[in-house]
């Protein structure tokens, strides 16, 4: 299967798709990961461009995923025309021609998630206005101090009903490539903290029967 993620910054990538990035990869899978603002230049405790680079690099090959970059700006995808978000995320379907899809929830607490969500909900429908093809199913993940910190007021938060089992070798690389971010891990109990991303997984697994898991909210899915 090829499964592509389409996320803002560097690091939802593995905050929300890590310990799943590597159990999939390890079956034979290929996963992706499309980043929209890849070259973060606001991030406050974050390092030099190229020092990112090489952080999104080393993180990734933790969890034996790819990925590719691009460089809308940083918690400014309000000023971007939905339409260039749009069409940036249809070339890359039509070019790694993904089974599955997953992106932000709307409603996370990040403006930057809400847009790019918005954006990827319309760039999968490609499939039924052009030949290319079809995606299979298409979800919402969860981003720790994102996802979990938008405010309850009513307009359907993230409501988890898929999972996918990361075990704790799978737990363990997230964190191993979480850790090659720098800036990116707290104290707890901050979200982003070892004590934080832990236990996450074991409430979502608690959720599923599951030992350690990632979840996310179908949005669509086609069986065949
Ligand atoms: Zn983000």
């Amino acid at each position: 299967m090829k499964i592509l993620t389409v996320t803002a910054h560097p690091d939802d990538e593995i905050l929300g798709f890590g310990g799943s990035s590597w159990v999939l990869t390890q079956k034979g899978n290929e996963v992706h990961h499309l980043i929209l603002s890849g070259n973060v230049d606001v991030r406050r405790h974050r390092p030099e461009v190229s020092e990112l680079f090489a952080d999104i690099d080393k993180a990734n090959k933790e969890v034996g995923s790819t990925f590719e970059l691009r460089d809308f700006p940083n918690i400014q995808f309000n000023v971007i025309p939905h339409i260039e978000l749009v069409k940036c995320i249809e070339t890359v379907i039509e070019e790694f021609e993904p089974d599955l899809v997953f992106t932000h929830h709307p409603m996370d607490l990040n403006d930057d998630h809400k847009h790019v969500s918005n954006a990827c909900q319309a760039a999968v429908r490609l499939f039924q206005r052009k030949p290319v093809k079809r995606i299979k199913g298409f979800y919402f993940m969860e981003i720790p101090s994102s996802t979990d910190w938008a405010f309850p007021l009513g307009y359907g938060g993230f409501l988890p009903n898929t999972f996918i089992e990361i075990g704790e070798e799978g737990l363990k690389m997230k964190l191993s490539a979480l850790s090659k971010y720098q800036g990116v891990m707290r104290a707890f109990p901050h979200p982003r903290s070892v004590e934080g991303i832990t236990g996450l997984a074991a409430k979502r697994g608690g959720e599923s029967g599951y030992i350690y898991a990632e979840a996310f909210q179908a949005v669509f899915q086609g069986l065949e």
